[in-house]
């Protein structure tokens, strides 16, 4: 560990260069061409240390698929390393937030979440090779392009490359400033309320209208009944919309609806409840889209065998390593509940994912690519 260690400090000024360069390429999950661009670039970078396949997509952004085998003969499993190519920002956000260099921190829009893992696998890989280290197993590193918008186009292919894997990898970003593991995130859905009164004139002929702000309203509160902090389930309304104009009853209102829960088999009682919902004020109709979506990542016997195994790596450099839950989901979620044994957050140690602030600490880059290295050459 202390050879690859040493050898990625010596590459620092390079990973910074390359970091920059996948910051500077704008990549928002809905934006095609433009996710399609990040794609290319990283295609480039892999195409120089493994054997690279274009997942394309007709609406979605491409998918990167890299095969590396550094092995002699026939490969004893697979290791599969999950990322994404998109960010939650919208293009042009470079230009108010720019990528800066300050307190020994790196600063930009999808610095942390997660350009720097897909920077550190790169280097990881390089690592393993300077070193003449050879891994027993085939590693598939699938890079998606839909992760921060639920993964409707890369789920297949996911689950489909967990199933061949003996274990997973997922180099988001690590949890808090020192850089924790995530052995278990909570489940996630989005919902989507739909609500249909009917428009009248709000002073004239008020009792011909049936208010669908009203009726969203009641369904909100219906719907908080469903949190149960026990048992993790946490249900609310993040967007609300309805009316046109103060003194029209209004006769459309939606609301979109996250969802997190703890445990798998909370999932199809959570679904049952949102299918449930039934009006509340006469002559209005409700509608509920979508539901869970990602399940738990929960912290089975195979995740904390992973994490103990990341955690002595990590102790060989003099360095501590723990482990936390998040609520937030990943591609993670997904593999895990395949009961192939996921590790989450061996990403770049940082803060602010999906804020202005979001930045990277410099120095945790070589770390995290050693701890990267270490474990694909032993796992
Ligand atoms: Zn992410």
């Amino acid at each position: 560990m202390n050879a690859l260690l040493r050898g990625l400090k010596r590459r620092e000024k390079e990973i910074v260069r390359l970091l920059g360069e996948f910051v500077r390429c704008e990549s928002p999950s809905h934006e095609k061409a433009a996710v399609d661009r990040m794609g290319r670039i990283v295609a480039r970078e892999w195409r120089r240390r493994a054997r690279v396949r274009i997942l394309r997509q007709k609406q979605a952004g491409n998918h990167v698929r890299a095969e590396v085998w550094l092995g002699e003969g026939r490969p004893a499993g697979q290791i599969l390393i999950l990322g994404h190519l998109d960010t939650v920002y919208p293009l042009g956000t470079l230009a108010k937030i720019p990528l800066r260099s300050a307190n020994r921190r790196l600063w930009g829009p999808g610095i942390f979440d997660m350009k720097a893992g897909l920077v550190l696998a790169l280097f990881a890989v390089d690592a393993l090779r300077a070193a003449g280290l050879r891994p027993r197993k085939r590693l598939v590193f699938l890079w998606n392009s839909d992760e921060e918008i639920g993964s409707q186009s890369s789920r297949g292919e996911i689950e489909r490359e967990a199933k061949r894997s003996d274990a997973v990898l997922v180099l988001e970003p690590a949890y808090g400033r020192d850089g924790c593991l995530k052995t278990a995130r909570k489940g996630v859905g989005t919902a989507e309320l739909i609500v249909t009164g009917r428009s009248a004139h709000a002073g004239i002929d008020p009792s011909a209208g049936v208010n669908a702000v009203h009726e969203l309203a009641l369904q909100i509160a219906r719907l908080m009944k469903m949190n149960d902090r026990r048992r993790g389930i946490t249900v609310q309304a993040t967007v609300v919309a309805g009316g046109t104009t103060s003194n029209v009853v209004p006769e459309h209102a939606r609301a979109m609806v996250d969802i997190r829960y703890s445990h798998l088999a909370d999932a199809p009682a959570i679904d049952r409840r949102l299918r449930s919902l039934r009006p509340i004020l006469k002559g209005a109709r409700v509608e509920m889209r979508g539901g869970v979506n990602r399940p738990p990542l929960e912290r089975t016997h195979g995740v904390i065998r992973l994490f103990e195994h990341a955690r002595e790596l990590m102790n060989e450099l003099g360095l501590s390593l723990d482990e936390a839950s998040t609520g937030g989901g990943s591609d993670g979620n997904f593999t895990g509940a395949l009961g192939v044994p996921t590790l989450d957050g061996l990403g770049a140690v940082g803060n602010g994912a999906h804020s202005p602030s979001e930045h990277v600490v410099t120095r945790s880059l070589a770390e995290r690519a050693a701890l990267i290295a270490g474990l694909l050459a032993s796992l």
